[in-house]
């Protein structure tokens, strides 16, 4: 019996081998943002992954965003935005800024099939949401409308979500939340349009409202810009009673609350040419 036992898992450790080098053989192993060849799938060259700007202390204690020096931040620790007027959700922190860098590798992610870049940018996650990882009870994706997920065949922020549970042991509910209806696309929405646009955009799934009802919710994002997505999930959550909405991205721009780059003519026609 103990040598069947063991023949079986010595046959699913090689499965397991198998399947891992014929997933190495499926999935690029090229930087998605040179397409110089890399050690692994998912990751940047080391002179991409030079380029990009995590973001490290001092950032604002609210909404993340970085910060010059500890004088910007106000005697809360705040960025001079979040004092006169805080977001809607609790706290909120990136892994980078949001620039030509990080943005070459987040939208192949996004829009290119290049979904073995979850794997990075999640890990990258949860080393700068690691306060936020902590205090949190379900970790919950923003969603897409459910055309835009058929046509895309995934949306990137359940799979940064599904890379960050796995690897911080902390559950996840990926459809928590839904989008009844389709929307237009943010990326090519003006700042000031976005928050219209997300109005009333965001619910919590019916069936789910009592698992998110007094929990404290960590809701990922690739880029977190406007934040106009940000809180119509946050509104969505507390209207079912969450203790706390925390948000994690990949990215962030950092002026609070401002689309703040100007997106080049190419990468908006992909956008406008993608689902
Ligand atoms: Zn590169
Ligand atoms: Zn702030």
């Amino acid at each position: 019996m103990q040598s069947f036992s063991a023949l079986r898992s010595g046959l699913r450790r090689a499965a397991v081998r198998v399947a891992g080098s014929a997933l190495d053989l499926v999935l690029p192993r090229s930087c998605a943002s040179c397409g110089t060849e890399t050690s692994g799938p998912g990751l940047a060259c080391p002179e991409c992954f030079a380029k990009l700007r995590r973001i490290i202390a001092p950032c604002c204690d609210r909404c993340g965003v970085p910060l010059a020096a500890e004088a910007f931040a106000g005697k809360t620790g705040l960025c001079a935005r979040c004092e006169i007027s805080p977001p809607a959700w609790d706290q909120a922190r990136a892994a980078f800024v949001y620039d030509d860098a990080s943005r070459n590798l987040i939208l192949p992610l996004k829009y290119a099939d290049r979904t073995e870049l979850a794997a990075g940018l999640g890990g990258m996650m949860i080393q700068a949401g690691a306060d936020l990882l902590a205090r949190a009870d379900l970790i919950v994706p923003v969603p897409v409308h459910w055309r835009r997920r058929v046509a895309r065949r995934y949306n990137q922020a359940a799979l940064l979500a599904r890379v960050i549970s796995r690897r911080s042991g902390r559950p996840a509910l990926m459809d928590a939340l839904c989008r009844p209806h389709a929307t237009q696309k943010l990326a090519l929405a003006a700042p000031g349009e976005r928050l219209r646009i997300m109005t009333d955009a965001i619910r919590v799934s019916s069936r789910r409202r009592n698992d998110v009802c007094g929990q404290h919710i960590l809701l990922i994002d690739d880029v977190l810009t406007t934040g106009a997505t940000g809180t119509a999930c946050t509104e969505a959550l507390r209207g079912a009673g969450a203790a706390s909405v925390l948000i994690l991205a990949a990215a962030r721009t950092e002026v609070s609350g401002r689309e703040d780059i100007d997106l080049p003519d190419e990468i908006r026609r992909q956008i406008r040419g993608s689902v």
